[in-house]
């Protein structure tokens, strides 16, 4: 097996989430002004994908603004964004005047350099990061006071990049998020279990949030890996984390004091409001619904948490 033909396909599919999240900007599902910046080829997705775009992201940028609130918006908070490709939640939550300590990217170099190329192009990006950012390492890292993107293989998260992040100013002290938005979910359990843990042993107040694809055995799981392996791309974390029972023990068993998993269904028939159901079918019809319920149910979100001091779990439940 060629590695580097599977690690080069794992980079693309970071073309297909921002241009998924890109229709759904356009069609009027989601807001972000951001999104548009880092899309090569727009091209519209079908109404049960930019339904599941939304509901997604809702339900993630409901719990960063959760774990943001923690304690006030005084209290220092860092987000660790593993995997990120062009992910524009930095941008977003900066234009709404969120404040973050230190929000960190990681990705692949062949993907970092392209977004500090996107972002140096344009000042509407480059202006929220602030005009102390510095850009290193031949253009594939930028250090801000506040944002801190860098280059890396998450396979040597312990040994490589926590030393890097506490070199710009990572604290073990304070709150702080992981987010993994379609990441753990390519990587070797062995190797994504080492990031769980060592957020779980190393870290005072943290918070793990995961958005991936579960359901591998049945007829809708065996074709979605079927079609992903024509593209040289593996799910190699759906076997070890197949239901939402496995993806609350991924944490629980690794010391995490708490975790919870639901599916896009759940999330859309239970958390969305109303008045946002009412609002999409306006935008589009969705009537492929056996299709959207197959859908939603393959992919879910899981988050955890671990505190030392337990007054601060109240924090987390509210
Ligand atoms: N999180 C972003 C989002 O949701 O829009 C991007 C998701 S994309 C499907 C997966 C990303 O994970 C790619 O940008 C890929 O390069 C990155 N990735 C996967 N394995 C990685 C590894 N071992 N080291 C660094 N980045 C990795």
């Amino acid at each position: 097996e060629d590695t580097s033909i599977q690690d080069n396909a794992i980079r693309e599919t970071n073309d297909d989430a921002i241009t998924s999240k890109f229709s759904a900007v356009n069609t009027g599902y989601i807001k972000d002004d951001f999104v548009k910046f880092f899309v090569k080829k727009p091209a519209r997705r079908p109404p049960i994908i930019n339904r599941g775009s939304y509901v997604r992201n809702k339900q993630l940028d409901f719990l960063i603004t959760k774990f943001l609130d923690i304690g006030g918006s005084d209290v220092k908070k860092q987000i660790v964004s593993l995997g990120a490709g062009s992910d524009t939640r930095y941008f977003h939550f900066k234009s709404l005047s969120r404040k973050f300590y230190k929000y960190f990217e990681i990705d692949y170099p062949e993907v970092t350099s392209k977004k500090v190329f996107t972002i140096h192009k344009h000042k509407e990006l480059f202006n929220l990061i602030g005009s102390d950012a510095k850009i290193g390492k031949g253009g594939t890292e930028i250090y801000a006071s506040d944002y801190c993107l860098l280059a890396g293989d998450l396979r040597k998260f312990v040994e490589v990049l926590v030393p890097r992040m506490e070199s710009n100013g990572f604290d073990r002290s304070i709150p702080t998020l992981f987010l993994s938005e379609c990441v753990m979910i390519y990587m070797d359990p062995e190797d994504s279990n080492k990031i769980v843990e060592w957020a779980g042993a190393n870290l005072i107040s943290t918070m793990f949030l995961v958005y991936e694809q579960i359901l591998p055995n049945d007829a809708f799981g065996s074709t979605m890996l079927q079609n992903l392996k024509l593209r040289n791309i593996e799910l190699r974390g759906i076997h070890a984390y197949p239901n939402l029972e496995s993806q609350k023990s991924r944490f629980l068993s690794r010391g995490w004091s708490h975790a919870e998993a639901i599916d896009i269904n759940e999330i859309h028939d239970s958390h969305i409001d109303p008045k946002e159901l009412a609002r999409m079918s306006k935008l589009e019809i969705l009537d492929e619904l056996e299709e959207w319920h197959l859908l939603a149910a393959h992919y879910c979100i899981a988050w955890a948490y671990k505190v030392i001091d337990e007054s601060q779990k109240l924090l987390y439940d509210q």
